[in-house]
């Protein structure tokens, strides 16, 4: 497995609509584990192909943590209180940087601008992907095929460091999708899972959380004039 940069709005990459996965071989798994890690060591929700630059309908899902529900993909990015965050942005960069070889030099950069907090070391690498009401997934190819019910609530995006938006969503989404090896799945996602997957989904169309949100807000600005009013 390996770190691959995190593709940041501006890239015209991230609006492209990324095309079907046909072959379920050693280059789609290698595609889908280094999705893996590079969304465990940016602390995210949830990555799709895109934002690593592969323009392929893949994406990975974690919603163990439900204390993230608030950031959906990102750790807060660039927000909250700077300085901790550049401390722990630069202690995630050199670890990326250990990590990963001469190759991927860029992943350093990348922990780095996007400001994440340390890679979690609390998830359990033992949970099933693709359970039935479980917490991890990775999908080819999904597609919604029911959505019902609405939920407005904030979210962001590692393509997105340092805003969060309200965006109105389906509380309840149905996905068809298939798995590593080809295989049918159908997952029902509820709450941030339902979030997590419209949004992913979204990416995989060119769409970004801020072409859709009914108001969006700047973290690390508003961080900074919050610390000067206490200063
Ligand atoms: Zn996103």
């Amino acid at each position: 497995m390996a770190l691959r940069a995190i593709v940041v709005d501006g890239d015209d990459i991230l609006r492209k609509k990324s095309k079907e996965v046909k072959k379920f071989g050693e280059r789609t798994h290698t595609l889908l584990d280094d999705m893996w890690e590079t969304m465990r060591d940016a602390n995210g929700v949830g990555l799709a192909a895109p934002q690593v630059g592969v323009l392929r309908r893949a994406v990975v899902i974690d919603v163990t943590d439900p204390e993230r529900d608030d950031d959906d993909e990102g750790a807060t990015p660039g927000g909250g209180d700077s300085a901790a965050n550049a401390a722990a942005a630069s202690d995630s960069a050199n670890a990326a940087a250990n990590a990963a070889d001469a190759a991927n030099a860029a992943t350093a950069d990348d922990a780095a601008n996007g400001g994440a907090a340390a890679p979690r070391a609390d998830v359990p690498d033992d949970l099933p992907v693709n359970a039935p009401g479980g917490f991890l997934y990775e999908l080819l190819n999904p597609t919604i095929v029911e959505a019902d019910g609405e939920s407005l609530e904030k979210e962001g995006c590692l393509s997105v460091p340092g805003i969060v938006g309200l965006v109105r969503r389906p509380e309840r989404v149905t996905v068809k999708a298939v798995g590593r090896d080809g295989g049918e799945i159908t997952v029902k996602g509820e709450g941030i899972l339902a979030k997590a997957l419209s949004h992913e989904i979204d990416h995989l169309e060119g769409v970004l959380f801020t072409d859709i949100a009914e108001e969006t807000e700047k973290l690390g600005r508003r961080a900074s004039e919050d610390e000067e009013e206490y200063e």
